[in-house]
């Protein structure tokens, strides 16, 4: 029995939203508030009749934190679900260490305007201090931690697949088959194809700025970052095959060398199409992922938005993507003395996705990791307060409900390893 207030109203949001009505036994009541009010009615009312989960609707400026505490004083959820964008996390933790409610998100902390001269100085510090130079990182929710702990409450960061399953699948194998672990390689594919030349599958600005900023992995102890795209190399999925996949900077490896401190490297590395790639440097080259303003013809536009206008809709690419993800960790390391590997990951099916849930894999794989966290936190077995990231808690609950909602695990105890 709980209430659950769900924030932003998205590819991801709507997969997840669709999950937990599949469980109105523990979210009993759930509203849906965004700052597009019509796209939560929208949601609400197809699925009135398909659960019993009483589902409201709200509208809700989350860059205000005056706002959102008014909205969690009336509706007093158990848990805030942030699914909007990572430039709303800070106001949501504020909103909800104020209203002494449980947290989650999928995605960390980025700021909206990277140009703001206070932000700037924090970031350049950083990249100095850590070595690493992409816009997100997790010192700004971190920082949250004292107050989290001497509320009492649950901050959960990153519940998607990567970051979220990933970590779940390295305190799997932490917990399950190693003594020690050398080495992790997230390995992200996506085999899926859209038909469109060019189009992203979540939210075209956060996916842009990730994809076109430097890459950067941990090793021995710290950041080693290298020009964007700049090391490729091949590997032959599962259930997809042979696929080009380049090294990028992605926040999970932050919380992971933390709490996996015995590990000598973690890399990242994204499958990306020839298509995709040329259209990116193009777009680059041309301005049009600049977030800095510009005034055209008397108006101000931001030129990443404005491109974000022209492409596709994520939410529309369902229907006409073909093909699976296959997303997971191989690991090196030692077990009872011996050397092994290990290789943990997820394929889903684009198609499959669509028939169940309306949605391509990318919001698929990422909203019901949301609800299973949603689940883990609001059924007692994720509640230590503080703010937390996935690989903290225990991952056998987890993992046996994404087996359960939609996500299986696969293994292989004698991967190729990725040079
Ligand atoms: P979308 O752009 O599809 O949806 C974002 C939603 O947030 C929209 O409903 C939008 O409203 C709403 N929103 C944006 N700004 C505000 C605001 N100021 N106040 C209220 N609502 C707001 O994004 P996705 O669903 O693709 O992504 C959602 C999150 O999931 C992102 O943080 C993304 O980074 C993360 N993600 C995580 C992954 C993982 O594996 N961990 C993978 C993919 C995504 P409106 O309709 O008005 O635009």
């Amino acid at each position: 029995m709980s209430r659950v207030l769900v924030i932003g109203c998205g590819g991801v949001a709507n997969v997840a939203i669709r999950k937990c009505c599949m469980l109105p036994e523990v979210f009993t009541e759930l509203c849906i508030a965004s700052r597009t009010k019509s796209k939560c009615d929208a949601l609400a009312a197809e699925l009135k009749d398909k659960t019993t989960t009483k589902i409201t609707t709200a509208q809700v400026n989350a860059d205000s934190v005056e706002e959102l505490c008014a909205l969690i004083k009336s509706y007093k959820p158990d848990l805030v679900m942030n699914i909007a964008l990572p430039y709303q996390d800070l106001t949501i933790m504020e909103a909800c260490l104020q209203c002494k409610v449980n947290y989650m998100d999928t995605a960390n902390y980025e700021p909206e305007d990277t140009d703001d001269p206070e932000w700037r100085k924090v970031y350049d510090k950083r990249c100095k201090e850590q070595g690493f130079s992409a816009y997100f990182d997790y010192s700004w929710q971190w920082a949250y931690r004292k107050r989290f702990e001497e509320a009492g409450l649950t901050a959960l960061l990153g519940c998607g697949f990567d970051p979220g399953v990933t970590q779940a699948y390295c305190a799997y194998a932490k917990k399950h088959e190693f003594d020690e672990i050398d080495t992790i390689d997230i390995l992200d594919c996506n085999g899926g194809d859209h038909g469109y030349a060019f189009a992203t599958n979540f939210n075209p600005e956060v996916n842009l700025r990730e994809v076109s900023a430097p890459g950067s992995y941990w090793e021995d102890g710290h950041w080693v970052e290298i020009p964007a795209m700049s090391i490729k190399r091949e590997y032959k999925f599962d259930q997809v095959g042979d696929k080009d996949m380049y090294l990028l900077h992605h926040e999970e490896i932050e919380s992971l060398a933390q709490n996996i401190p015995e590990v000598k490297r973690i890399r990242f590395f994204m499958t990306f199409g020839q298509s995709y790639l040329t259209h990116m440097k193009c777009l680059e080259n041309v301005g049009m992922l600049s977030t800095t303003p510009i005034n055209f013809e008397g108006h101000e536009i931001v030129p990443i938005k404005f491109l974000k206008a022209l492409l596709p809709d994520p939410a529309s690419l369902g229907p006409r993507t073909h093909g699976k993800t296959n997303i997971g960790c191989i690991f090196t390391g030692r077990k009872d003395g011996k050397e092994k590997t290990y290789y943990i990951y997820n394929v889903c099916d684009h198609q499959e996705c669509y028939r169940e849930g309306a949605s391509q894999a990318i919001s698929y794989t990422t909203g019901v990791p949301a609800m299973c966290g949603a689940l883990m936190m609001l059924t007692g077995k994720w509640t230590t307060p503080g703010v937390h990231t996935v690989e903290e808690f225990d991952p056998d609950p987890f993992l046996a409900a994404l087996d359960q909602y939609g996500l299986p695990k696969s293994e292989s105890h004698d991967p190729a390893l990725v040079p």
